[in-house]
């Protein structure tokens, strides 16, 4: 790689007087000494030093290739040689109609219309408002409400937030919500109930089916994280949980959105998680991989059920009223569609399925590891719970930043990758190949010993 010469410490004071960043306590973010990122090349990012790092949680769960991807490189040359942007209100332009046609046929089958956006928010935003509308043109006006899962995250804006369950996040804005009403979630390290998989997911579908008892009749919509419950901790559902989901949410008449943000385009093993078992939502959001971890496009896919609830004269005013200025960009479809495509030319989904075995035996060993208690994962989301005491399952206390310092450790060791509080994320990009994995597993397995052992 060829890097510019750039004056790191004029960077850094200039980071410091202008920019204010996401999730990040910016009193003490200051004085410390910031990463500014120069390149990346493959699953590798080199900051304005020279220090080269893994992309261990692929830039915030996006990426897949791996970055400076030709073939993705090249799609937006190529788009840009004929427009980098036009409006997708009331017209349409060509990368925007063959992603979506690409994009059904990948969908689980019966998820018919693509709505673009440019966030995993405001594709989960958008789920919200049509399951709303979808039932006001459907004449019942009863059901204005959302169900949602403990601990769940749907992003940051205020409907996204509305339905979202993590108290650190969302603790704040509570006046400012609408209220959703929370079920309990199947994390089973910590489940009230001994037992196995199948007693698990009995145990949280008859909690679920109680919430839905006594509130279908108000309920617009289910939402959830399908198989893996994300930002709560990468927590993975028991097996037929979420068929059991579909059938509850057909049963008692509410909409199900499967929010794949995080878990689509072959983050878990299968195109969609919910394609692990054979589960069509009536609406599912995807964004984070679609493009490759390159440009900001969202989508909220709908059955053909919920789109043409919203067809009707103009004077009806069923119009689902609802844009924003990047919907459909040009070059952000390209490059989605130039990801798509080499994920299939590389039989990318195959390779991570096998790899995801190779993975899951190189986890056994953190097992071992005093402080692990417990490792989860599906695919290439994995997620390592830390704990004081295994027996105990006693958890660190907040002000310990366990996971910081876990995260700190293997950022001085090469990897840069971001905890959720005591767990330690591991999603490298799926074109990560084993010897690289290895590389990165060594990183981590050094950082939780020594940070938690020593
Ligand atoms: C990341 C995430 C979002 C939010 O996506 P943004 O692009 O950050 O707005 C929504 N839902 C889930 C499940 C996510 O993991």
């Amino acid at each position: 790689m060829l890097v510019k010469e750039w004056d790191y410490a004029e960077l850094a004071q200039k980071n410091k007087q202008y920019v204010w960043h996401p999730f990040t306590q910016m009193k003490e973010y200051i004085e410390d000494d910031p990463i500014i990122i120069a390149e990346g090349n493959g699953r590798k990012l080199r900051d304005v030093q020279g220090n080269e790092y893994w992309d261990g949680v692929s830039s915030i769960w996006l990426n897949v290739h791996g970055h400076r991807v030709q073939e993705l490189d090249q799609a937006i040359r190529d788009q840009l040689d004929h427009i980098a942007h036009s409006t997708l209100l009331g017209m349409a332009n060509i990368p925007a109609i063959l992603l979506a046609e690409k994009l059904i046929g990948l969908m689980p089958q019966g998820l018919a219309k693509v709505f673009y956006s440019d966030s995993g928010a405001t594709a989960v935003e958008i789920a919200i408002k049509m399951a709303f509308q979808y039932w006001q043109h459907k004449g019942k006006r009863k059901k204005q409400r959302f169900i949602t899962m403990k601990e769940a995250y749907h992003g940051d804006t205020i409907g996204a937030v509305s339905v979202g369950a993590i108290d650190l996040y969302h603790e704040a804005y509570s006046s400012l919500l609408f209220s959703s009403i929370k079920a309990p979630y199947p994390y089973v390290y910590r489940s009230p109930i001994n037992g196995s998989g199948k007693e698990q997911t009995d145990f949280f579908l008859a909690k679920l089916e109680e919430v839905l008892k006594a509130h279908h009749e108000e309920t617009a919509a289910l939402i959830i994280e399908p198989i893996v419950q994300g930002a709560s901790g990468i927590i993975v559902m028991p097996d037929g949980y979420l068929r059991g989901v579909r059938e509850l949410c057909t049963k008692y008449n509410v909409l199900m959105i499967a929010d794949e943000v995080a878990t689509g385009f072959g983050r878990t093993g299968h195109w969609f998680a919910c394609d692990h078992e054979n589960v069509t939502p009536d609406i599912l959001t995807a964004g984070k991989g679609l493009t490759g971890g390159y440009l900001p496009v969202a989508i909220t896919v709908a059955t053909n059920e919920i789109y043409e609830a919203f067809l009707g004269e103009y004077e009806e005013k069923k119009t689902f009223f609802h844009g924003h200025s990047y919907t459909g960009n040009q070059l952000g479809c390209a490059v989605a569609i130039a990801n798509l495509e080499l994920m299939e030319k590389k039989n990318l989904i195959l390779e991570v399925q096998q790899k995801s075995l190779y993975l899951a035996k190189e986890l056994e060993r953190f097992r071992q590891l005093r402080h692990v208690g417990d490792v989860r994962q599906k695919g290439f989301m994995m997620g390592l719970e830390l704990v004081v005491n295994r027996d105990a399952k006693e958890a660190y206390d907040w002000s310990e930043r366990i996971g910081v310092r876990v995260c700190r450790r293997a950022r001085e060791l090469g990897m840069l990758i971001r905890p959720l509080g005591n767990v330690i994320v591991f999603m490298p990009p799926l074109a990560a190949t084993t010897e690289e994995l290895d590389a990165m597993l060594q990183i981590l397995h050094q950082a939780i010993q020594e940070v938690t052992e020593g």
